[in-house]
């Protein structure tokens, strides 16, 4: 029986500027996801498919084995945990980073001062709980899915913890970055059983992307 392999991946930039990747393994979808409302979608390789999910679940199709691998941010993966994932790739893609951001004017020194306790609003609550343990603030997390720059603007945070890029979200909402804490970038995700059991359709691809990462 010819083997069929699964690959996870969300829509947007990661898939965007996964494309090329696919390219340089011969693989092509069929449709784009941008237009089309299909979840899996097929590729011009029979027996290799895409499936569009959040890139928030990407961890766990793999991690069950529902996808063969994926492609994932590193601030997905960290907040996931990682269990039963093979990261053999960064792939270098959808490069920004994790920032501490405040108000304008917002003395964030004295907020975070000792005995104080700073109000964080944070789509990413373990990132954030370990920066904040690690430089002994006090800390309450406030757990978001989105939009973050509002909470300072409306008073749920005193910060944000979020992704920055060009930064001109931070800037059209008066806010400012006041803390790095990391680099992010997308990783290549394995399933292990499927390393195991579908190498030889696997390692090409994977040496594929290899080659095409800038
Ligand atoms: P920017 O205005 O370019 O700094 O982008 C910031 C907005 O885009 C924030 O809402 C971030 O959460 C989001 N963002 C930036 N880079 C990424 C990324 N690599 N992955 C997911 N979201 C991102």
């Amino acid at each position: 029986m010819t083997q069929q392999l699964t690959i996870a991946l969300s829509k947007g930039r990661i898939f965007e500027e996964t494309l090329p990747l696919l390219a340089n393994a011969g693989i092509v979808p069929t449709e784009d996801p941008e237009s089309s409302r299909k979840l899996i979608i097929a590729t011009n390789h029979e027996h290799i498919r895409l499936i569009i999910v959040r890139a928030t679940d990407v961890p766990t199709y793999v991690q069950y084995g529902a996808a063969d691998f994926g492609i994932a941010g590193r601030d997905v993966l960290i907040e996931h945990g990682g269990e039963g994932l093979y990261q053999p790739l960064n792939l270098n893609i959808a490069k920004c980073r994790m920032m501490v951001a405040v108000r304008q004017g917002f003395d964030y020194q004295a907020a975070s001062r000792d005995g104080q306790r700073l109000r964080v609003a944070t789509k990413y609550p373990n990132i954030a709980a370990e920066h904040f343990a690690s430089k002994g603030v006090h800390v309450d997390i406030i757990k978001l899915y989105g939009s973050m720059e509002l909470a300072p603007l409306v008073g749920l945070s005193d910060a944000i913890v979020d992704l920055v890029s060009t930064g001109n979200t931070l800037k059209a909402n008066n806010l400012e970055a006041v803390e790095h804490i990391t680099d992010i970038s997308s990783r290549l995700v394995v399933n292990k059983a499927s390393l195991k059991t579908k190498h030889e359709l696997l390692n090409p691809i994977i040496n594929a992307f290899a080659q095409a990462i800038v």
